[in-house]
């Protein structure tokens, strides 16, 4: 079994807005490109062109239809990866210490060379955020780009993870939830983020921006017509040089 540090200096993780996120899976492929080829690579694919394709991945996303107590159904797109728990239980469970907390920011790893492919981390996280590499027989996950984040040979605007750099509909953000005065900290509380799955006591340094409330079409009154804004006429009537052309066309 592995211990947890008491506390972290930083709890660096990630802020996905639920509102914004489109579910494009552009964060999904940089994830992969990047992680394929750098810290933990390569994330092996088992039969990528066939009638079965399968693969590591460290960030899925999922699609769901919700439908609320009023108004439409709504698609919510999901993003998992590894939250960075507080109290990891993957960590505590793992025999021989492969998996681990940092101190210095609260980044949960796997060392791969301690690691034996028991799978046990992966029984252990209630989020399925474990990716057992099928090729190499080892564990992977989120590393919340370690090798980027701290990287001094990257522009400074590329030192944050993969799938924040990439996301094109700006849903996800980076930083320090420890610190209350850091902007992800702010945006969780100017927008009520919560954790995910909260009853599981893993205490996930991760959070999510719930959807905002979609407009809903009104129960009775008139009935809403969506193409009456672009029916509206631009000009009621036309006036300098288009009045004066307006006018003389009439008259042809
Ligand atoms: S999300 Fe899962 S893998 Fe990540 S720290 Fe929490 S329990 Fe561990
Ligand atoms: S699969 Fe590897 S990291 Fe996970 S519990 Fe087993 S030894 Fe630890
Ligand atoms: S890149 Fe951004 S918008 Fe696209 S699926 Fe990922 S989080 Fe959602």
């Amino acid at each position: 079994m592995t211990t947890l540090p008491q506390t972290t200096d930083k709890k660096l993780g990630l802020v996905i807005d639920l509102d914004t996120c489109v579910g494009c899976h552009a964060c999904v492929i940089s994830c992969k490109g990047w992680n394929t080829e750098n810290y933990g690579a390569p994330l092996s694919d088992q039969d990528p062109y066939g009638a079965d394709p399968s693969g590591t991945f460290l960030n899925r996303v999922h699609s769901y239809e919700v439908q609320p107590e009023q108004g439409a159904a709504q698609l919510i797109h999901f993003p998992k990866s590894c939250l960075h728990c507080e109290d990891a239980p993957c960590v505590t469970v793992c025999p021989t210490g492969a998996s681990y907390k940092r101190v210095e920011d609260g980044i949960v790893l796997v060392n791969e060379s301690d690691c034996i492919g028991c799978g046990l981390c992966a029984w252990a996280c209630p989020y399925g955020a474990r990716e057992m590499d099928q090729e190499e027989k080892v564990m992977k996950k989120c590393t919340l780009c370690v090798d980027r984040i701290y990287n001094e040979n990257l522009p400074e605007v590329d030192r944050e993870p993969t799938c924040v750099r990439t996301c094109p509909a700006g849903a996800r953000h980076f930083g320090d939830l420890g610190d209350p005065d850091s902007a992800v900290s702010q945006l969780v509380a100017e927008r009520g983020g919560v954790d995910l799955m909260p009853e599981q006591g893993t205490k996930p340094v991760n959070k999510y921006l719930p959807p905002r409330p979609k407009d809903t079409l009104p129960s009775s009154g008139p009935e809403f017509d969506v193409l009456a804004p672009f029916l509206e006429p631009v000009v009621a009537e036309p006036k300098g040089f288009l009045g004066w052309l307006d006018k003389a066309l009439e008259k042809i």
